[in-house]
């Protein structure tokens, strides 16, 4: 659906979904076999840009973990362990070959499943998981030169959770470093986004891995709880909402389990008055609007030099004009679907209570898609630190701006959340940046850009965005002893 604005509307440019084969319902991926769940039961995975299913996913209940983490155990024990480095890496340059060659595939299902425009996941989240995982393949035969003088050994079986924001890449994050360091695995996607790992199960499947090296289970959160609580499981790496990631530190208290949680995260963007105004309002639009916003580590709080905020919020509000916001399948669309129908109910809710403390709203006049979830880029001007629109992470494209003088103020205030996951500076000096990167509480710090990632540098957050590091030599030590 094209913006209102005719000087922005284009014609539908729709990728097709002729190439892609999707089953009907799909069963749990354990021991190398498609295994229908204990519990005989499915539930359905929709559309969020039409509102229909796409397929019935398997629930995987007590049982079925079990299976899945004896599966692992004895992959682990008999082969996965015992391997020459250099033989594990082949297998994981395998599968990033594999899932190359179906890039295509790959980003249809991910925008059909994720609402995702296709754009983002065809230039970003594919090729991201590609690389991470022939990051790691490289990596495996090469793990004493990474940590020299110590003695390293794997984990074991490593249970991984991850949400529904960027399913395959947080699939690919999670299963290339655990294979690298020697471990097996058990994943659970997102209950709303389970298609693409589905689908990477049919990549490894493909990829002749030994069966049980890496198990794909489905389900809902007790699914999760299932891998978190099991004794057979030596280290949990999870991606998700802070509320579970404290209930999982609270589980695994007291045991020998190894974690790595990231967590939600409300980070700042701040822009100085010597920027470039121009980039730095795309690095704003890129930071919370494309992607619906749906980023933990999302630019969801915009800080802006007093001087030149009328300038800013205005240059800003010309761009909120060309955003398409429609059909993510359309290589037009910037801003596509909300994933659920219960993400969009907590977003609306935001808004609501940004209206009611006093807020100023402006939204994109954009016409919205009479089907399925969607939210017009919303931005609120006359916002305090202690507004709750300005505390809580609100995971849609809906931006908070404040204005400040000082650089300490500004330190302060991006600061001044319960979260630390990202920052994003954009200034002119080179000083600046460097006093800021050591000043703000943030995992990742962005200068003059916002939202890049690379499989080689380490991102993960302080205070209650979680703690370890995914990425990087970093995320490989998180899944190995060393001593
Ligand atoms: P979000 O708010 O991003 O959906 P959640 O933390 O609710 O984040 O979900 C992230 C992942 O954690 C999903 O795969 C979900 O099924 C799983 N999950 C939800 N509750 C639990 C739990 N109690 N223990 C383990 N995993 C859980």
């Amino acid at each position: 659906m094209a913006s209102k604005n005719k000087n922005w509307e284009y014609a539908p440019s729709l990728e097709s979904t002729e190439h892609i084969t999707l089953k009907k319902r799909y069963d749990l991926f354990i021991n190398g076999k498609w295994v229908k769940s204990a519990s005989n039961k499915y539930f359905k995975s929709i559309n969020p840009n039409d509102e229909k299913v796409i397929a019935e996913i398997s629930h995987a209940n007590q049982r079925d973990v079990n299976r899945a983490i004896e599966a692992a155990r004895n992959a682990y024990t008999k082969v996965w362990s015992k391997m020459p480095a250099n033989e594990r890496g082949k297998y994981i340059y395998r599968i990033a070959r594999l899932m190359q060659e179906r890039s295509r595939e790959l980003a249809v299902i991910e925008s059909l499943d994720a609402g995702k425009p296709i754009r983002e996941s065809r230039d970003i989240d594919i090729p991201l998981a590609c690389n991470h995982f022939f990051y790691y393949a490289g990596w495996a035969d090469k793990l004493d030169y990474a940590f020299p003088n110590r003695q390293i050994s794997p984990l074991g079986v490593a249970g991984q959770i991850i949400p529904w924001n960027f399913p395959i890449l947080m699939a690919a994050w999670k299963i290339a470093p655990a294979l690298a360091t020697g471990n097996t695995v058990v994943l659970k996607p997102a209950e709303t986004t389970s298609l693409s790992a589905l689908k990477l199960a049919e990549i490894i499947q493909d990829s002749g891995l030994p069966e049980g090296v890496v198990n794909i289970i489905t389900g809902y959160g007790d699914t999760g709880a299932a891998i978190v609580n099991h004794p057979d499981v030596n280290k949990i790496a999870f991606t998700g909402s802070t509320g579970v990631g404290k209930i999982i530190q609270k589980s695994i208290a007291g045991s020998e389990k190894k974690a790595t949680l990231e967590l939600g995260g409300k980070s700042a963007n701040i822009i100085f008055d010597d920027a470039p105004l121009d980039q730095a309002v795309e690095g704003i639009v890129n930071g919370i609007f494309f992607n619906q916003g749906h980023v933990c580590c999302a630019g969801s709080r915009l800080f802006v030099q007093e001087g030149i905020s009328e300038k800013v919020i205005r240059k800003l509000k010309h761009r909120m004009k060309s955003l398409v916001v429609g059909n993510p399948l359309d290589k037009n669309t910037d801003v596509g679907a909300i994933n659920s129908k219960e993400q969009l109910d907590i977003i609306n809710k935001y808004i609501k209570i940004g209206k009611k403390e006093g807020a100023e709203i402006h939204q994109s006049a954009c016409s919205l898609p009479s089907k399925g979830y969607f939210c017009p880029p919303t931005i609120f001007t006359n916002v305090a630190q202690s507004s709750v629109i300005v505390q809580e992470e609100i995971f849609g494209p809906v931006l908070t701006i404040q204005t400040f003088r000082t650089v300490d103020e500004v330190i302060q205030k991006a600061n001044n959340t319960p979260y630390g996951l990202a920052a994003g500076v954009w200034t002119d000096k080179g000083s600046r940046i460097f006093n800021l990167t050591t000043k703000l509480k943030a995992g990742v710090v962005w200068a003059n850009t916002y939202n890049k990632f690379d499989p080689s540098s380490p991102f993960g957050g302080y205070k209650e965005s979680g703690f370890g590091r995914e990425g990087g030599l970093h995320g490989l030590s998180a899944y190995l002893k060393l001593t």
